[in-house]
């Protein structure tokens, strides 16, 4: 039997996350034991204060994706929309099993942009023009909102590639912030660009995070070589990988607490969440509804710039002109999917 699927997890006494709300009630670490081959039950472990266990037995779909629910209420209560039961959220269609090979399970360690008000490397949700969705931890998908390194994306289901590991910039180094293990995908809503969505089942984010110099002395990676947009990584690189960031502490909940502070700043400043595009709501699986339902009927085929020289780009359906660095996947005015094309001056 393998241990899997540490997931979310909130420690009991972590009190305060560093400035942030202390009243945090924590639940306790979850952990799934992989079923005998031939059954689909996965047994769940909670471990709670005193490591007492709680054993229970279910479904790992209904469990996996109550985790970062779970993580989201105990840190705001009364900000979390209600996921419970989104006909939206994985299994449920258009998401499908990304499949592969479990003894070949490679990934991809991958840059993004993190905030420079947060303490914690968090997407850049204050980026001036161009706030950023992903990676999206409120419902741990990457690439549903936004367009940005979407030859990943495309890769990783193509290679059947689960695993994430997120590297970002703070100060003059780079760190390693966290994780995803993928389990499902869907096409995204520019299909001529092999544009893919992709859900994880898994994640874990680290408070701190670890410089990459100290990730490749322990884990004999070579993170700290520089790349850009993404880097390849085997099978046994993910391994190690993935225990080294196992073996710290889960802070899921901190940086969801922090992402709702940073766009508590925009909506201040700017008027919304989001200011790029217009955006009042929380990201949740109720939300992600509007950029999955109408895929299908509103779907490019052709192939969509997804630079423009003016940061400026024309809504085919309304006609409006939206202001953005990056190519957005749905228009902040009429809310059509995929209609955004470069205005090239
Ligand atoms: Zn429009």
């Amino acid at each position: 039997m393998t241990v899997r699927a540490v997931g979310l997890v909130l420690v009991r006494g972590a009190k305060g996350f560093g400035g942030l709300p202390p009243a945090v009630p924590c639940g306790g670490a979850i952990y799934w034991r992989a079923p005998p081959f031939g059954q689909n039950k996965w047994l769940c472990h909670k471990v709670g204060r005193g490591s007492g266990r709680v054993k229970g037995v279910g479904a790992r779909d209904q469990f996996a994706r109550q985790q970062p629910r779970d993580v989201a209420w105990a840190a705001r209560p009364l900000l979390m929309s209600p996921n419970q039961g989104s006909a939206h959220a994985p299994p449920n269609p258009p998401w499908k099993e990304l499949g592969g090979k479990p003894d070949q399970a490679g990934g991809f360690a991958l840059v993004y942009y993190s905030d420079n008000l947060s303490r914690l490397p968090v997407r850049f949700v204050t980026k001036p023009g161009d706030n950023k969705a992903d990676p999206n931890l409120e419902t741990l998908t990457f690439g549903l909102f936004s367009t940005c390194n979407r030859s990943l994306r495309s890769s990783a289901v193509t290679r059947g590639y689960p695993y994430l590991f997120f590297i970002t910039r703070r100060g003059a180094t780079r760190v390693l912030s966290g994780y995803y293990h993928v389990r499902w995908y869907t096409e995204g809503v520019f299909r001529g660009m092999k544009d893919f969505a992709l859900a994880a089942d898994e994640a874990r984010f680290l408070d701190p995070p670890i410089e990459v110099n100290d990730v490749d002395r322990q884990c004999g990676t070579r993170l700290r070589k520089w790349f850009r947009s993404y880097r390849l990584l085997s099978p046994d690189e993910c391994v190690t990988l993935l225990k080294f960031v196992r073996r710290r502490p889960d802070a899921t909940a901190a940086y969801l607490s922090e992402m709702d502070r940073l766009e508590h700043l925009n909506q201040h400043y700017g008027g919304s969440r989001y200011i790029s595009w217009k955006q009042s709501d929380k990201f949740s699986w109720r939300f992600a509804g509007a950029y999955l339902k109408t895929i299908s009927a509103s779907s490019s085929k052709d192939r969509v710039l997804n630079a423009s020289p003016t940061n400026t780009w024309k809504c085919q359906n309304c006609g409006s002109r939206i202001r953005n660095k990056a190519l957005l996947k749905r228009c902040p005015d009429c809310g059509e999917l995929g209609s955004l094309r470069a205005v090239k001056g």
